[in-house]
């Protein structure tokens, strides 16, 4: 399999990289992208195969698909040592739990910082590691979070051979429960770095040291943010193992409505329905930031600015642009680089949106790629989570119940509707109360976590004494 930019140019021949080329990498240097050049197709008699497979052979089998440089029994220890009960707490590994008739929630969160990250940034650690070593390189990994992504990235990378992790957050603006997760951590190879700031502050710095290319050269500086092919890839496979719990033949059709925010989740959906998986719509469900709904209902697509991106109780799918949209858009518009590259790079930069309504293609977002999509609110997450707990006694988190409140929109008789369970409740406790009036159930193993010894550096918003701060620790 060979990969392709979003922004590749029809006038010159496209540069073909190979999956563990793109591993290691962010953009690409043409700033779009990555993209397989095809979309292998999985028929029925595949789908009968994979149907029997527990999780960990399933992943292999969706992978290979997509990595050819790396030896086959390599790639199956690596999905086996990633995909374990041990890890995701049941043998199934996303089970899928129905509430009414038709309707299920598959349960994407129960890794180790109980957020549906964990399902690709496992499996990158465990990639990383392998990959470095076959090199002898080594990469720090710089990242900014208000959340849900730093903690995936540190709980994959602790105590991984060739690979630290500095991972700045505003200091004070996370919830007591995720600066615990994060900042609990002792292994010696991860540093947790609060500034002194917001989170724009934390991401400047991580642009700023990015943009050093010396220094960037010198610190073998890398990222793992949502763009990486290699976590979309591996969302991919939930999609499959989804399908194949709320079905028994390999024909009927099934929706997903998938909470989102950067659009990587979704994509990963897309990217199955283009595999062949049987699947009729894809809901995009947002919040108050809704960007994407907006796109799906209109055709515009317009980036919010700062005082125009809303704080809400569904943090993580708090965007002012959806940095994997350009994926599918490459897609909608006939894997056109050149066409995409001018909305995203020439008119973005130039008017902040672009407008595809009156285009041709905007149709087919619904009618060939099933997309559609709807807005939540948080007087509809707290009536969401109210009704969901009174009627079938789940919890449910913010997140998921932006989720299940868009799919309600979209229920179609035979046709299954899975909601993905983006993170579990406890994270996200107060809104749990103000909807509840109790808190949300803990699992043991995190029991009293605030109370670990915290390993953190304080540090003001100064890109250079981060810099000096990451040279010191590179030893
Ligand atoms: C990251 C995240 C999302 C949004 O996912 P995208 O891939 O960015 O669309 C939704 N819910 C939770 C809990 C998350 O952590």
């Amino acid at each position: 399999m060979r990969y392709i930019s979003t922004r590749a140019s029809s006038g010159k021949p496209p540069e073909f990289k190979r999956f563990c080329e793109i591993l290691l990498e962010g953009l690409a240097p043409d700033g779009g992208l990555y993209l397989p050049e095809h979309y292998p197709q999985v028929d029925e008699t595949t789908l009968a195969k994979w149907r029997a497979l527990p999780y960990a052979d399933l992943a292999f089998e969706v992978l290979s698909l997509y990595i050819d440089d790396i030896p086959a029994a390599d790639l199956k220890a690596i999905c086996a040592k990633t995909y374990t009960e041990e890890v995701f707490g049941s043998a199934q590994i996303v089970p899928l739990r129905p509430l009414e008739a038709g309707l299920y929630l598959e349960a994407l969160s129960n890794g180790p910082t109980l957020a549906f990250k964990d399902m690709a940034m496992q499996l990158l650690g465990n990639l990383f590691e392998y990959e470095l070593a076959r090199r002898g390189e080594e990469l720090n990994i710089l990242g900014a979070t208000s959340g849900d992504t730093g903690s995936a990235a540190e709980y994959a990378m602790r105590g991984k051979h060739g690979v630290r992790v500095f991972m700045l957050s505003p200091n004070g603006r996370m919830s007591p429960f995720q600066q615990a997760q994060m900042f609990s951590l002792q292994d010696a190879n991860i540093h947790n770095i609060a500034v002194d700031g917001v989170f724009d502050d934390c991401q400047d710095i991580v642009k700023a040291v990015s943009n050093d290319l010396a220094f960037k050269r010198q610190f073998k500086i890398g990222t793992v943010n949502s763009i990486n092919w290699a976590r979309l890839m591996a969302q991919v496979v939930y999609y499959f193992a989804g399908y194949f719990q709320a079905t028994k033949t390999n024909t009927e059709n099934v929706s997903f409505t998938v909470p989102s925010g950067n659009f990587g989740n979704v994509c990963a959906g897309h990217v199955a329905r283009m595999m062949g998986l049987p699947i009729d719509k894809l809901v995009v469900a947002t919040n108050e930031n809704d960007v994407l709904d907006e796109f799906f209902r209109t055709g515009v697509y317009r980036v919010r600015g700062s005082t125009d991106t809303h704080e809400t109780s569904s943090p993580s799918m708090d965007i002012s642009k959806a940095s994997n949209f350009e994926r599918f858009v490459f897609d909608l518009l006939g894997r056109d680089g050149g066409k995409t590259r001018s909305l995203f790079h020439d008119q973005i930069a130039s008017q902040g949106s672009f407008e595809l309504g009156a285009d041709p293609a905007f149709p087919l977002a619904a009618q060939r790629f099933g997309f559609v999509s709807g807005k939540s609110t948080h007087a509809d997450r707290l009536a969401t989570i109210r009704d969901t707990f009174g009627r079938f006694g789940t919890m449910i988190d913010t997140h998921t119940a932006d989720g299940l409140k868009v799919a309600r929109e979209y229920i179609q008789p035979g046709v299954p509707m899975i909601v993905l369970e983006t993170a579990l409740p406890i994270k996200f406790a107060a809104t749990i109360e103000e909807a509840l009036g109790q808190p949300p159930a803990r699992p043991a193993r995190f029991e009293g976590i605030e109370a670990l010894p915290k390993r953190v550096k304080l540090m003001a918003p100064d890109a250079a004494a981060i810099q000096r701060y990451i040279s010191e620790n590179v030893q």
